[in-house]
């Protein structure tokens, strides 16, 4: 058989064995490999590492998008010179997604614009990246979500679909106050993900406001018993990120002035 016929059949199985990455890779690993003078093992190797490879990427591109987080934040792209209060231990702890496997929660404190959300996101992509499905709403949003399904009559469902995801995320708690029907709602999400799956909150409040954040200290007093039960917390005590941005913007226009005057 001509090296044409039998060029077409492997492009042809390898299709159908969902081996795509390798399909349009084939032409230059063959060119490599013959250049090269590897053996057949290795070739084999090769081959084999490209595709899993690509499979990896795909897969973690596809949970990243149904993770639905707000931004594309790293903990690459994350200072903690500018923060030394954040503990980089316990951040590179659960950045490798044991947490999630152990279903314990993560509860993130600190005053505005010291990194949070930032951090929230890294993190839940770290998550991803160890193999666990994530979901990142913010408080606001997921209770809107109960309160309007409960309206609708399709509150299980909706507790169902929040329960899902190994980890989710919920940015911002204590921003707004909950109105009463809110706080319940929210308890019934975490007295139904308590000891199944993680959840990871972000908030402004220390846990001593969480009864007038919740509007009822006996409601917030059993949403923190579970919450609390399997948990690492990370406290970030410093200045606004955002603030120093701006501080820095308006040193530079100062200097600007300089120049010309
Ligand atoms: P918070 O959620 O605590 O209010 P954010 O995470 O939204 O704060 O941070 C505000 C902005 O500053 C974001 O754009 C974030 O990426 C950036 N930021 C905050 N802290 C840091 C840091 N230590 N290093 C790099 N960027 C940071
Ligand atoms: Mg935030």
């Amino acid at each position: 058989m001509s090296d044409e016929l039998i060029h077409a059949r492997v492009s042809d199985r390898l299709t159908k064995l969902r081996l795509t990455h390798v399909v349009t890779r084939l032409d230059s690993l063959l060119s490599d490999a013959a250049r090269a003078d590897v053996t057949y093992l290795d070739f084999l190797d090769r081959l084999l590492d490209e595709e899993t490879e690509a499979k990896q990427r795909k897969r973690v591109t596809m949970a990243i998008n149904i993770a639905h987080f707000p931004m594309v934040r790293t903990l690459d792209q994350f200072d903690f010179k500018f923060q030394p209060s954040v503990d980089k231990t316990l951040v590179r702890e659960l950045s490798t997604g044991r947490f999630v496997a152990n279903g314990d929660n993560v509860l993130l404190f600190g005053p505005p614009g010291v990194g949070k959300t930032h951090l929230a996101i890294a993190l839940g992509r770290a998550v991803v990246e160890a193999g666990h499905p994530v979901l990142f709403t913010s408080a606001t949003g997921i209770l809107a979500a109960l309160a309007k399904a409960s309206t609708d009559g399709v509150l299980n469902e909706k507790l169902a679909y929040f329960a899902r995801p190994k980890l989710l995320i919920i940015d911002e708690l204590g921003y707004l106050p909950f109105e009463q029907q809110s706080a319940h709602l929210f308890f019934q999400l975490v007295a139904r993900r308590y000891e199944k799956g993680s959840i990871m909150i972000t908030t402004n409040k220390a846990v001593t406001e969480w009864g007038s954040v919740f509007g009822d200290d006996v409601v917030a007093a059993a949403i923190l018993d579970r919450l609390l039960h399997h948990s690492h917390t990370l406290t970030i005590q410093g200045e606004s990120y955002r603030l120093k941005e701006k501080k820095k913007a308006g040193l530079l226009r100062n200097s600007n002035q300089t120049t010309r005057e």
